[in-house]
């Protein structure tokens, strides 16, 4: 296994892979790795001749009140994890690599060209370090965690894009844990014409059913045990709905209520059944919806979400 930390690494290895023929997929990440995340390892090794991996704790998607600087951050135990699950390179790079420039003037020139490629120190000159470029995608941003996390998914969506151009890979794994993150890609990926197949692997759950996340670890004792209330009240809403309820307001007033009994050390940030393209709230579930809602925590913020079928 590679460990590449710069992006130069990263170009020359898939480049040599896609040279064998091999497809190549990618999977990003920030680090402080669980089954969840290995669980879309697993698909993309399925999948692809070669797995790359990023670990990249992505300052411009945290909000200045946020975790930043206190994200997990177990690098030795995510390698051994990687290796384990049969990755062939992952991806550390430093904040200042991904943000100075680093990738560009790399793509060869084709010989006899005459044409003579800008040295990196030249290009460096030319751009100073701190990128200028964010890549917005509207409406599907709006709504859900977009409300309360302003310019989140504008992080989000510049970082990947970047992993996109650094790995060009064939496919790009992601976790359905994270809803609305998922279908701000898929949007963002066809409105740029990016070459690549986005897979959505499904939440990895613990005994209790609380998704998995690395937030979880921050979690003191009574609030794991109040957290899995997240899932049981949209379970609640799932089985509601297999009995034929379709008001919206109804299914949000039952989630609202077990959470309130269930985890009082949690805030609700939001409660939402939208139209799982669109992301808009819904009065009716007629077709599948999604229930999606953020709780707050006094030691994290956790987010979860589920497909109800009429
Ligand atoms: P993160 O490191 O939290 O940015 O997550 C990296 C990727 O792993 C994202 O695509 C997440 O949606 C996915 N992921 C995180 N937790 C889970 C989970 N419990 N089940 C499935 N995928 C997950």
């Amino acid at each position: 296994m590679i460990t590449a930390k710069t992006i130069a690494e990263v170009r020359q290895a898939v480049a040599a892979a896609r040279k064998q023929g091999q497809v190549i997929g990618l999977v990003p990440t920030m680090g402080a790795l669980h089954e969840g995340h290995m669980s879309l390892v697993d698909a993309a090794r399925r999948q692809c001749g070669f797995v790359g991996v990023s670990i990249f704790v992505n300052p411009t998607q945290f909000g200045p009140d946020e975790d930043l600087s206190k994200y997990p951050r177990p690098l030795e135990n995510d390698l051994a994890l990687c290796q384990a699950h049969g990755v062939d390179l992952v991806f550390v790079p430093e904040v200042k690599e991904m943000y100075s420039c680093g990738g560009t003037g790399f793509q060869p020139v084709p010989k006899g060209t005459g044409y003579k490629p800008v040295p990196p120190q030249k290009v460096a000159e030319m751009y100073p370090p701190g990128s200028l470029t964010r890549i917005h995608v509207d409406r599907l941003t709006e709504g859900l965690c977009g409300a309360s996390r302003p310019g989140h998914f504008d992080g989000v969506c510049t970082v990947v894009a970047k992993l996109f151009n650094i790995f060009q890979p064939d496919a790009a794994y992601f976790g359905q844990k994270d809803y609305q993150q998922a279908a701000v890609i898929r949007r963002m990926t066809a409105d740029l014409d990016l070459p690549l197949r986005i897979e959505v692997c499904p939440t990895v759950r613990e005994n209790d059913a609380l998704a998995m996340s690395s937030r979880n670890a921050y979690l003191g004792r009574e609030e794991r045990q109040q957290a899995a209330a997240l899932s049981e009240s949209l379970r609640l809403a799932a089985d509601l709905v297999g009995q034929g309820r379709r008001a919206a307001q109804e299914l949000k007033a039952a989630m609202r209520e077990h959470l309130a009994r269930r985890a009082p050390l949690g805030r609700i940030e939001y409660i939402e059944i939208v139209d799982p393209d669109r992301l808009t709230p819904l009065q009716e579930v007629e077709a599948p919806a999604v229930a999606a809602l953020a709780v707050k925590f006094p030691s994290a913020r956790l987010i979860d979400n589920m497909t109800l079928r009429p």
